[in-house]
């Protein structure tokens, strides 16, 4: 287990089942980056790219993802930013903190897709989101989706 410092990135249509620690999958088909957590764990970590998610910023040699990303659903609550090929890792959350970001997602996700509640960009207001990879595996915005309309 040892922390990674620089991703290399490859493009993908379809994200490859085994996946090696430090390189970042993206695949612009799906709209997702998925990577092996940064911290050595080598737990799945899906970053789906959408105006309610992370955006991508890809200079021609290195990826970018914003905001950063809070795995506290993971085992080892990881916490770090993707800037230019480096991992930069931030500081944990408390409890209290990540419940509160959990719910500001979901509100700003209900704002981003119904007509009358106000948009909220989440990633403004706590700079970190939380990546669905094994929480909601994807079908959460589907299931939202559903639900609101
Ligand atoms: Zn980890």
């Amino acid at each position: 287990m040892s922390h990674q410092v620089a991703l290399t990135h490859e493009f993908v249509e379809f994200i490859p089942s085994i996946r090696q620690d430090g390189v970042l999958y993206v695949s612009m088909k799906y709209a997702t980056v998925v990577h092996n957590c940064c911290c050595g764990c080598g737990s799945k970590v899906v970053t789906p790219l959408s105006p309610t998610d992370w955006k991508m910023i890809y200079d021609g040699g290195s990826i970018s993802l914003d905001p950063s990303i809070g795995n506290w659903s993971l085992p080892c609550k990881s916490h770090y930013w993707i800037t230019q090929g480096r991992v930069h890792f931030a500081r944990q959350w408390s409890r209290g903190e990540i419940e509160a970001g959990r719910a500001q997602d979901l509100l700003a996700k209900q704002g981003y897709f119904s007509e009358t509640a106000p948009h909220v960009d989440s990633r403004q207001i706590s700079g970190v989101k939380e990546p669905t990879g094994r929480r909601a595996k994807g079908g959460f915005l589907r299931r939202l989706w559903k639900r609101l309309f």
